[in-house]
């Protein structure tokens, strides 16, 4: 069984189809990536998988269950955890307090028995303590750990939404343009850290990137998309050398 499988997707914005009837899937510990020339539906697909947007037809299932049947809401609590193109952060809170309220969104707790301070809810505090330190450490944030996200970095940044999207505990990863706007250096450290989050972490990655030499350094699987469909699925080497996808870049 895959980790993540999807069937026949199809999602339309009035007269746009943003995904034309996709199917792709996971398996548990890959690295998979999806490219494809702006506009190919890559964001809409991830959209689709957090389930941000309803598809029009077609099944997405996760771990075994029917990911269409979960709350928006809940899809975290699922295990699938992500980053954005752009980075959403809080710009006037530290890295700690971010990864802390990536925490708390995971784990609904209940008002009263924050009120009254249960040894639920201390443990649960602690925990989610933990889990933080345990990230921040993991990739290698702790001179940043206090600092406010507004005066960081680009490249750090990139890494704090990563470490974001780790604190939730994710099966699934999803991981969109990680490289964006790194530097040459920058992008073989997030390389780096992706492998480690698969290997040492065991976390499922699926990823949309450009960078092909990302692409190709990390992923198992790629999947090329143009105008919302499948083009090309298979090693990163086969998926380059494939004539459609030539011709889907050469055609931009
Ligand atoms: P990619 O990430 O591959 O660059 P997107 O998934 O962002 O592409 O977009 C796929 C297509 O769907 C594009 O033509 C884009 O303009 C369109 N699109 C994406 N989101 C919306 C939206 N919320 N409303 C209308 N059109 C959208
Ligand atoms: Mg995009």
């Amino acid at each position: 069984m895959s980790l993540l499988e999807l069937e026949n997707v199809t999602l339309k914005f009035g007269g746009l189809t943003a995904v034309d009837r996709l199917s792709f899937s996971v398996e548990e510990g890959e690295v998979f990536a999806i490219v494809g020339p702006n506009g190919a539906g890559k964001s809409t697909v991830f959209n689709l998988i957090s389930r941000f947007y309803d598809p029009f037809e077609g099944t997405i299932r996760f771990d075994g269950q029917d990911l269409l049947a979960v709350k928006p809401s809940g899809v975290a609590a699922y295990g699938v955890a992500r980053t954005f193109q752009n980075i959403e952060l809080f710009e006037h809170a530290t890295v700690l307090q971010n990864l802390l309220v990536g925490r708390h969104r995971h784990h609904k707790s209940n008002v009263i028995s924050e009120l009254f301070f249960t040894p639920s809810v201390k443990r649960q505090e602690l925990e989610n303590r933990e889990k933080v330190e345990e990230v921040i450490d993991f990739l290698d944030l702790q001179a940043y750990r206090d600092k406010m996200i507004a005066g960081l970095p680009y490249g750090v940044r990139k890494v704090v939404e990563v470490a974001r999207a780790l604190a939730t505990d994710p099966k699934l990863l999803l991981l969109d343009e990680p490289a964006s706007g790194l530097s040459v250096e920058e992008t073989t450290d997030m390389r780096w850290w992706i492998d480690d989050i698969r290997r040492q972490m065991g976390i499922t990655v699926l990823m949309v990137e450009h960078d092909m030499g990302l692409v190709s350094g990390v992923s198992d699987r790629v999947l090329a998309m143009a105008d919302g469909a499948k083009l090309a699925l298979g090693t990163p080497a086969e998926v380059q050398s494939h004539p459609a996808v030539i011709e889907a870049y050469l055609g931009k």
